[in-house]
């Protein structure tokens, strides 16, 4: 953590909180039990409450979930606080796979260093769970059993699909060579392929902390630019495919745009972003707030660009540009024919953020657990498999029409263990999913809009507050309270 900037942030924010009669102690308190309370779907007290109603039940099976990543070791060790007699297997093979992802983004702005956010996963393997230590590189449904690389044969009653998405850098012509990379872990491969000079992307821990390094280097290089000069020019994408967290790859650009702001140079600066579909969000809230920001921070953007090529020599961008005209009238249809059409479009960069596809892991997809697209198709509300009903998933591999994140995650660990226990009885699922998610968009360093919605497509804010407006106590939160709240109250408790 960078003390002098937080000590800075620290007491700014004592004057702001002075000036609402609050003291930090206060709005800590606000942010780290009521608002992260809140965001689990109920206060902490009523969340404990509802805890102790539920006794353990005697329920039998051999239980095993592949991933041991957030989802996979969180929902083991709610398991484990609802069976009298658990049999728990977990196979997973990365050793930093609890990491906490979503402070990758703060790590590539230069809050928190990659130490903050590296867990190890021994440590967070429930008492009473087995842990193998390896990959599943073969699923055999109709047996119920799978094979892992060093050939393990691992038998089940019910299966736990928790494997996260792969991060397909290798279909960008330009970084083959980076091949597919998984959040946590060693990923040297891409980190290579990506070169020095400034590709950057925070879908890694080790890209988000190289990220801060490319980011000041072009930081510096703005302060040399001299009137009349070209801009240092910063492009950031966003692809075509599902991918986790959906706000991260315009965070990463606010928190670009704070940075260069706070050396002096953000006219020296141009910020463009570049997604591959036609909107800021999915909720038309959200949108339209986003869109506000855009235009106040001068920034540029280009919808329904898709990054198909990094040339890292001559520092261009190819992207797969998208639009649709109008053609003759159609007396049968009595409507005007709409043809799609599509360009190559070059940009020149000098730092460019890339927010890479996410794809199912191979064999999953490959499976027949997988569907066409390679997800695990689920049920989207009680989350189990569409076909094999011993099977659930959850997180980040499942085909849940939702964002992936980890706030996804904290309400489907909990449907899951209730709909597996219900299973594992003989009872009716009756726990569903109601397809809650939550995006805290980081907008400044000190402020986060918190964008919380469901199946409706709707805003869903569990404060009492606007929440289109982008607040300094959810970024309080965002800082403080989120990662305590993963960390402890889901993967060491199970509770949260
Ligand atoms: C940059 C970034 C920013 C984010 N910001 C936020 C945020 O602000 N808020 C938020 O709520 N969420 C955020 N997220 C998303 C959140 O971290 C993920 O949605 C969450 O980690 C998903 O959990 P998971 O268990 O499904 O996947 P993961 O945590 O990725 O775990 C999957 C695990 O499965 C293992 N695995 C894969 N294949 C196999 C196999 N064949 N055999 C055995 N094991 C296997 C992997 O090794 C991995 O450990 C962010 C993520 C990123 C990358």
């Amino acid at each position: 953590m960078d003390h002098k900037y937080l000590n800075k942030m620290l007491s700014e924010m004592d004057k702001d909180l002075a000036s609402k009669g609050m003291t930090r102690r206060e709005a800590m308190k606000l942010a780290g039990l009521t608002g992260a309370g809140m965001l689990m779907g109920a206060t902490n007290a009523q969340a404990s409450e509802e805890e102790t109603k539920k006794a353990p039940t005697s329920a039998t099976g051999k239980i095993v979930i592949v991933g041991g990543g957030l989802a996979g070791m969180s929902t083991a060790k709610r398991l484990t606080n609802m069976l009298t007699n658990p049999d728990i297997t977990v196979i997973e093979p990365e050793e930093l796979s609890v990491s906490y992802q979503p402070g990758q983004t703060l790590v590539a702005g230069g809050i928190w260093d990659i130490d903050d956010i590296k867990y190890k996963r021994d440590d967070y393997v429930p008492d009473g769970v087995k842990i193998i230590k390896d990959k599943v590189i073969d699923f055999h449904p109709q047996a119920k059993e799978l094979t892992t690389v060093n050939g393990t044969l691992v038998k089940y009653d019910y299966l736990i699909l928790a494997t996260g998405m792969h991060l397909d850098f290798e279909r960008i012509k330009g970084l083959e060579a980076a091949g597919r990379a998984m959040s946590s872990g060693n990923n040297s491969r891409l980190l290579k392929a990506m070169g020095d000079d400034g590709v950057t992307s925070i879908y890694t821990a080790e890209g988000a902390e190289k990220t801060w390094v490319e980011m000041q280097k072009y930081i510096e290089k703005a302060k040399n630019v001299k009137k009349g000069d070209k801009k240092i020019q910063f492009l950031f994408t966003h692809p075509s495919t599902p991918i986790k967290c959906g706000g991260a790859p315009k965070k990463i650009m606010y928190l670009t745009n704070a940075r260069l702001k706070e050396a002096g140079v953000r006219d020296n600066a141009e910020l463009t972003f570049y997604p591959n579909g036609g909107a800021m969000f999915g909720v038309p809230e959200y949108h339209d707030a986003i869109v506000g920001q855009f235009e106040r921070e001068g920034f540029k953007w280009h919808y329904r660009h898709n990054l198909v090529e990094i040339d890292k020599e001559n520092k261009i961008a190819t992207f797969d540009a998208k639009w649709q005209e109008k053609g003759p009238y159609d007396p049968i249809m009595r409507d005007f024919e709409v043809f799609s059409k599509h360009e190559k479009v070059r940009v020149p960069y000098d730092f460019i953020h890339i927010t890479p596809d996410a794809v199912a892991p191979r064999e999953v997809g490959e499976s027949d657990l997988g569907s066409a697209k390679g997800w695990v198709p689920v049920n989207k509300e009680t989350l189990q498999h569409i076909r094999y009903p011993e099977v659930f998933s959850l997180g980040d591999v499942a085909q849940v029409p939702m964002g992936n994140t980890g706030g996804s995650v904290r309400k489907q660990y909990k449907v899951l263990c209730d709909n597996l226990v219900a299973k594992m009885q003989g009872k009716k699922l009756e726990a569903k999913y109601a397809g809650y998610t939550v995006c805290p968009l980081i907008t400044s360093i000190g402020t986060v809009m918190l964008a919380e919605f469901d199946w409706t497509v709707k805003p869903v804010p569990s404060f009492p507050l606007d929440p289109t407006v982008e607040r300094w106590i959810f970024w309080l939160m965002k800082v403080y309270a989120l990662k305590p709240m993963t960390m402890i109250g889901m993967l060491k408790t199970g509770q949260a």
